[in-house]
């Protein structure tokens, strides 16, 4: 990954090295910030970049604002006002992946609510892991947040220590991630990624009541696998013990793209490769991530 020359900082572009947060906030202290990460690709034949579904990320940051109570919680228009000038004084014409965060910067007790600073910072390079074969997952032996402790579907960085701690366990057991399950011993998600598995012939998915992410790029798919797939999609609990059974698995995810899981507790997922569905769904995705199709123009906003 390559430094970007400025970095947005309560609305206003600053040097790279001076986009600092103080020792006493909140966000420093207690990890009261919430945030987004959306993906800008580059299309080199259109000279363009792509933002991909930035509204609807904004949208759930405008949720997760609301959620976590920040007082003058910042807009979503302001926030896309602020990455698209962001990107332009950055002149990047490379996929970027960016980060928007909103974030108590006022220092004050664990329950302080302002005021409220936002930061963006889009870096050029890749996310996600990539494998061309899938990777191995571990279901892991740490539990996924509860909502009726801390919900997953808000995007609070403190939320990232659960996935932390067992991503940890999992490399040093040699995978290369995990799926979390909830409190009910239901598969959940990864820790940046949401998952589906192919079973006879429907495509499944963990409800949203699985604590886990609304994920931008769940919805997605759940539009693509119908259309360019031929595949039904169902959205309801799921076994840790189906995954014996199921045909193929992914994760998706704004960072993890569409990712094939190759083994689950060293157990191959099907074939043990890249299933067809997956394939043609990868493909789809990039397609339409990219702007190589006018399929679903509305989820593009173009930067230049
Ligand atoms: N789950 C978690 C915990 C995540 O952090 C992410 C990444 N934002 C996802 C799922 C995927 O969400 P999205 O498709 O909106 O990026």
């Amino acid at each position: 990954m390559t430094t970007p020359t400025y970095i947005m900082l309560d609305g206003a572009l600053v040097p790279f090295a001076d986009a600092t947060v103080h020792v006493t906030s909140g966000a420093f202290k207690f990890g009261t910030s919430v945030f987004e990460g959306i993906r800008g690709y580059w299309n080199e034949e259109q000279e363009q970049m792509h933002l991909f579904r930035m509204d609807d990320h904004f949208r759930r940051l405008e949720f997760s604002q609301r959620f976590m109570r920040f007082d003058g919680a910042v807009s979503g228009a302001e926030m896309a006002r602020q990455t698209l000038e962001l990107l332009r004084a950055n002149e990047l014409r490379a996929t970027v992946h960016i980060m928007a965060t909103a974030y108590v910067k006022g220092s004050g007790p664990p329950a302080a609510c302002g005021p409220i600073g936002t930061s963006v910072v889009a870096t050029p390079g890749v996310g996600g892991l990539h494998v061309e074969n899938g990777c191995t997952v571990q279901i892991s032996s740490w539990q996924r947040l509860p909502d009726p402790a801390m919900p997953a579907r808000v995007k609070c960085n403190a939320n990232y220590q659960n996935g932390r701690v067992a991503i940890i366990q999992a490399r040093e057991d040699g995978y290369d991630t995990i799926l979390m399950l909830n409190s009910r011993g239901k598969i959940a998600e990864g820790p940046g990624m949401c998952f589906f598995m192919i079973r006879d012939g429907m495509a499944v998915t963990p409800t949203t009541s699985s604590d886990i992410l609304e994920s931008i790029t769940r919805e997605t798919v759940m539009e693509l696998l119908p259309r360019y797939c031929g595949i039904e999609v169902v959205e309801r609990e799921v076994d840790r013990s189906e995954l014996v059974a199921a045909d193929e698995a992914f994760f998706c995810g704004t960072a993890w793209e569409v990712t094939p899981i190759a083994s689950v507790d060293r157990l191959a997922v099907g074939e043990g490769g890249v299933g067809p569905v997956t394939r043609k769904l990868q493909e789809a995705y990039f397609r339409i991530v990219r702007g190589e199709t006018p399929d679903f123009e509305e989820w593009r906003t173009g930067v230049y």
